[in-house]
């Protein structure tokens, strides 16, 4: 089976320009490729199937994608063709069994066109993305393969299938219909050619973005007028100018965000509205103007909707998740609104009166809320970055902190290894071992951030594991930590931590994954439920036995003092009305995109926007939408179409777990075994409601989120 290959866990697909130059030199024809010359032809003879990085060259993946396609097609054709009956072997598990060529130089080069890009890999991206979507159509809409998958769906119940396998075949045959399998004739030819051109846009909105994204970087002319930036910013700020041949000049690039960063500390607020504007109107207008495929991917996906009978993509979309129906993820996010937008016009107020006490003499604006943001920071909380960090160096984070914390909880211990090749130096790896001592996987640890390199912070793996062959999962986590000069320690601020911490929560359910097939193994749950172990592992980072352990002085050794903790602690509902209002109004505006129905007139992104908004009540001039529809690239270029609500949806189960731990002792060995058990090592091999509640003992309740938000009115 094609699997949804890395975009599941993708937090920001957004590819910035590489470094390394283009090396296609003539690769041989496919049909000369053998395991000799190409080294995605054979199973890796390295420990764990780990990839041999040392050998695979950018010119194999191409040959190794069309030849794997080409392999996985012909499995295909066997099984659909076959003379014998269907039984749940000869069809469902020999699926399982196919396009393993495909899916190991997949992985490889979807990870590597996320963590180490160049245009050799940006070029085979757009060439093989509407392919792949042809090869999975000519799969899905295969009227053979489909009549047997149906036929074992059918009697389902009478051919013996333990409970795993049963629900196997559920999934496989509700990926079928989905795919279209039930469609006519015509109407599939008519799905073939939408599928085609979404995968088209979305590739095309990547690269529309980027190009939008350097063209919006701002150059800023003289020092003076980056007053309030440290020495650093300022340094990097020279080179950029340098790097682009303007030499004494300054260039500060944009973050996909609406909110920039850069501006926290930036006093010249004549540059910090030029930068917001600069940020707001990314993709408007000019040779990068993304409005036209937003429009055109918000229309084509309702008409796929109508298609396979739904009357929005929403409705389709959400069918296949834990929320069920727009209408409760919806009410999840419109049961928040009154206190987001409540707390962060509190928010406001107290900046503004900053303000008018330093006589500003204007009205707050959505490019002024960092910057004041973190006066009353440093005025509330009097927490100071320069003093948290050096109790956070990244080696003690990942091995004192999260590996720690996996040890406390389910018994794992870590070794490094140095003799597996890397595709760069900054990547290590490390040997899991299980409680019993058994070898239970490999973690890949990618942390720096370099030019080659996305936004953002993900997991996903080289290998799944998978019961049918017997592999065991490698898994990776890739992270944006500014790399220090050689010799200095790696020191990383609370939220980079944190994110750590996240990212191994991902990874750990990656790597207790225990199931008997690759379609339901490992992440491949839900996406309102895959942040779910990773969220919930967040919570360890400030747990007082873990944090302990780790934050330590990175000179003295000295724990963490008592009151910075503390500080810390209370940091965690700082700027939540203000995170929690632009979150809730992207993942509004994202619904809003996809409950249009097929026979909806052509959108003009300019008056949907502001419209949307408006409808949901939340539309607040100083907190825009975290991404505006113009550069929406999980939704528009990325797999989060009717799908952004997902975070806030999956932290909903994440606090309300971690509530359950509280209420049963914390994290204890026991704990964490019931919640791998339950959770972690299952895949997708029960409905994720079913899995939480057989956890949680009832179904999930928002309360706790509420209160850890800080978002609870104090009358209650
Ligand atoms: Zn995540």
């Amino acid at each position: 089976m094609i699997r949804a290959i890395s975009l599941a866990l993708i937090v920001v697909v957004l590819l910035l320009p590489g470094v390394e130059s283009a090396q296609m030199s003539g690769p041989p024809e496919p049909s000369q490729m053998t395991a000799e010359t190409n080294p995605f032809f054979a199973v890796s003879t390295l420990p764990f199937q780990a990839p041999p990085f040392d050998k695979i060259q950018d010119s194999h993946y191409l040959p190794a994608i069309e030849e794997g396609m080409k392999q996985e097609l012909a499995e295909i054709e066997a099984i659909a063709n076959s003379a014998e009956t269907a039984t749940f072997d000869n069809t469902i598990v020999a699926m399982e069994r196919s396009g393993a060529l495909l899916n190991r130089v997949g992985k490889v080069f979807f990870a590597l066109a996320q963590s180490n890009t160049n245009p050799t890999i940006q070029k085979i991206q757009t060439e093989v993305a509407p392919k792949l979507a042809v090869h999975r159509d000519a799969i899905v809409l295969n009227p053979k393969l489909f009549a047997r998958v149906k036929s074992i769906h059918d009697q389902r119940e009478k051919l013996g299938l333990d409970s795993d396998s049963r629900f196997l075949v559920e999934r496989v045959y509700k990926q079928f219909v989905r795919g279209g399998a039930q469609l006519s004739d015509a109407d599939k030819s008519a799905l073939r050619e939408l599928n085609q051109e979404q995968a088209k846009l979305t590739t095309e909105f990547r690269a529309k973005l980027l190009a939008a994204n350097n063209a919006a970087a701002i150059v800023v002319d003289t020092r003076e007028e980056l007053v309030g930036l440290s020495d650093a910013e300022i340094a990097g700020a020279a080179q950029r100018a340098k790097d682009r041949g303007l030499e004494g000049k300054f260039v500060l690039t944009l973050q996909n965000t609406t909110r920039q960063p850069i501006t926290t500390t930036m006093k010249n607020r004549a540059l910090r509205l030029r930068i917001h504007k600069a940020s707001a109107e990314r993709g408007r207008g000019g040779e990068n103007d993304t409005r036209p495929i937003a429009t055109r991917l918000a229309q084509l996906r309702a008409q796929k909707a109508k298609l396979l009978g739904f009357p929005n993509h929403a409705t389709f979309s959400l069918d296949d998740q834990m929320a069920e129906t727009p209408a409760r993820a919806e009410k999840l996010l419109t049961d928040l609104v009154a206190a987001a937008t409540a707390k962060a016009r509190g928010e406001a107020a107290k900046m503004q009166a900053i303000i008018d006490a330093e006589k500003g003499g204007f009205k707050l604006e959505a490019a002024d809320w960092s910057y004041y943001a973190e006066k009353v920071r440093k005025a509330d909380y009097d927490l100071d970055e320069a003093q948290v960090k050096p109790y956070f160096e990244m080696n003690r984070v990942l091995q004192d902190g999260a590996f720690f914390a996996a040890n406390k909880m389910y018994g794992l211990t870590f070794k490094e290894r140095t003799d597996l090749p890397v595709y760069h130096p900054d990547v290590r790896v490390f040997d899991v071992f299980d409680a019993d001592g058994k070898p239970l996987a490999l973690f890949y640890a990618d942390y720096y951030s370099r030019p080659s390199k996305s936004g953002g912070a993900w997991m996903s793996t080289f290998v799944d594991q998978n019961g049918l062959t017997g592999t065991k999962p490698v898994v990776f986590n890739v992270c944006n930590f500014p790399k220090p000069a050689p010799g200095d320690p790696a020191l990383l601020s609370y939220d980079h931590a944190s994110t750590l911490f996240h990212e191994f929560g991902h990874a750990l359910h990656g790597m207790f994954s225990a199931v008997k097939y690759p379609t339901i193994s490992g992440t491949a749950v839900p996406r309102d439920f895959v942040e779910y172990p990773s969220q919930i592992n967040e919570h360890w980072a400030l747990e007082p036995t873990v944090l302990a352990n780790y934050a330590r002085h990175y000179k003295t050794n000295e724990p963490m003092p008592k009151e910075l903790v503390e500080k810390i602690k209370k940091t965690t509902t700082f700027n939540q009305g203000f995170d929690t209002t632009e979150y809730l109004a992207a993942a509004l505006l994202d619904m809003a995109w996809h409950s249009l129905p097929a026979d909806a007139p052509p959108q003009d992104p300019d008056t949907f926007e502001p419209a949307a908004l408006a409808k949901y009540g939340i539309a607040m001039a100083e907190v825009p939408p975290r991404y505006r529809t113009t550069f929406f690239s999980h939704i528009w270029g990325g797999g989060y179409a009717a799908g952004y609500y997902a975070y806030l949806w999956s932290e909903v189960l994440d606090h309300d777990t971690y509530y359950w731990f509280r209420e049963n002792g914390g994290m204890t060995r026991k704990n964490g075994q019931r919640f791998r058990d339950m959770i972690l090592s299952r895949g997708l091999t029960q409905p994720a409601a079913a899995m939480f509640k057989a956890f949680r003992g009832r179904d999930p309740e928002v309360e706790p989120l509420i209160i850890e938000r800080g978002l609870k009115p104090a009358t209650k």
